[in-house]
């Protein structure tokens, strides 16, 4: 697996730094969002480094995928309801301009009851 020594996601699926973890599997970490923009935030990392979409290959597609599929099972086991009158929000922030504050991608998944913060 290749991590980068100094990311702070990289630390976090290896369990260097604390996180509140909501799955793990071989190639996928989850953690809560340290400061929720919604009732409720988590993100999904690969564990394998991979700073933004630019940086993924073709090889990483059906990791990412996986990513994607499973994020509406986890969404609901955190609380968020299932169906068009409940759902989520899946977004990646990528790059400055995308908002990108840590340069290991990252599925964010937020739900809840509304208003959120954003
Ligand atoms: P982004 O702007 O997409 O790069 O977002 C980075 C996200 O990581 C933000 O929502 C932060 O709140 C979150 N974050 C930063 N540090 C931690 C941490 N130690 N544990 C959990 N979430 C974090
Ligand atoms: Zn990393």
């Amino acid at each position: 697996m290749s991590h980068d020594p100094n990311c702070l996601f990289c630390k976090i699926s290896q369990g260097l730094i604390p996180s509140q973890k909501v799955y793990e599997d071989e190639e996928i970490y989850v953690f809560k969002d340290i400061n929720p923009a919604a009732p409720i935030h988590f993100l999904m990392i690969p564990k394998k480094h991979i700073p933004m979409l630019e940086s993924a290959e073709s090889v990483d597609a059906p990791l990412l995928g996986r990513m994607m599929e499973l994020a509406p099972r986890l969404a609901k086991e955190q609380g968020c309801r299932p169906g068009k009158d409940g759902g989520f929000r899946l977004m990646v922030n990528n790059g400055a301009d995308g908002g990108q504050e840590v340069y290991h991608l990252h599925l964010h998944v937020m739900g809840g009851p509304r208003p959120w913060k954003k």
